[in-house]
């Protein structure tokens, strides 16, 4: 398979030099092993995603001279694939109705984890007559993965579940999220199975994304397991800094490439502020 990476974003706010760090490293990479280079709109969040964030994507990549292969993937559009790839774990009783998912929770399903992991959850089904009776009383829920029926499922392919990074074969610890979300009742997927999901489905050999989502990646190789899909390599980049010594954020309206680009920077200088 020729080489093949992405760049994911999602539209809920301006791209800035930390996405361009990004997609030019991907773009850079595909480049030089003369390979695909994809863009994937990861919009399944309907209640953040904006046409105008999205336009603005478009936009700002092609400012930086990047090319994607064409008809992009919007994910809202492909709610149906996820629902089955949830179906069959469903089907093999491998997530769980949980129903103490607190607001947070159910509100930060359909963004990427950046950073550390919370305090991971851990739980697994209701008695039959205590969930029918929360069914019946309409009560909200989400799907759990459950890393205790995974492991029963894997038997000793759980332990050996390894990843290629940049820095080397680690050896994938699902444990460190715990039980995430995978669904929501009336939210039929999560970041994790719908990027996972599309990633196998685009034919991604590589992953280049930013350190920040090593962690998910410990998840999304049990995920390609049990879901029989192909792993990719994954690459996680550094991250651009702010001049607050954190990670940009969306908030950071400086250092967005339309504030770059309206303040006459080119995007030469964009590679030299990022030094690439
Ligand atoms: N859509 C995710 C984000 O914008 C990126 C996910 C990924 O690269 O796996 O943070």
């Amino acid at each position: 398979m020729s080489f093949t990476t992405r760049f994911a974003p999602s539209p809920t706010g301006y791209l800035h030099l930390g996405h361009a760090f990004s997609a030019l490293t991907a773009f850079d990479v595909a480049r030089a092993a003369r390979g695909r280079f994809l863009l994937r709109i990861e919009d399944i969040d309907q209640g953040r995603a904006r046409p105008e964030f999205e336009a603005a994507i478009f936009e700002d990549l092609a400012w930086l001279g990047i090319e994607w292969e064409t008809p992009v993937r919007r994910q809202s559009e492909h709610m149906a694939d996820y629902e089955a790839a949830l179906r069959s774990l469903i089907d093999r009783q491998l997530v769980y109705r949980c129903f103490r998912t607190r607001k947070e929770i159910a509100e930060a399903i359909a963004s990427a984890p950046h950073g550390e992991p919370e305090e991971p959850f851990r739980g697994e089904a209701l008695p039959p007559e205590e969930e029918a009776a929360k069914l019946d009383a309409g009560e909200a829920f989400a799907w759990r993965l459950s890393l205790k029926k995974a492991r029963a499922a894997l038997g000793p392919a759980y332990f050996a579940l390894v990843f290629e990074d940049e820095t080397g074969p680690v050896r994938a610890e699902p444990e460190r999220r715990g039980d995430v979300v995978l669904a929501r009742k009336d939210f039929g997927t999560s970041y994790h199975l719908a990027s996972v999901w599309d990633d196998a489905l685009q034919g991604v050999t590589h992953v280049i994304r930013g350190e920040d989502l090593r962690d998910a990646a410990h998840l999304h190789v049990l995920l390609q397991k049990l879901l029989e899909l192909p792993q990719p390599v994954y690459r996680h980049h550094q991250l651009i800094l702010g001049e607050d010594g954190k990670r940009l954020a969306k908030r950071d309206q400086a250092a967005t490439l339309s504030a770059l680009r309206e303040s006459g920077k080119t995007p030469a200088d964009v590679r030299a502020m990022i030094d690439l």
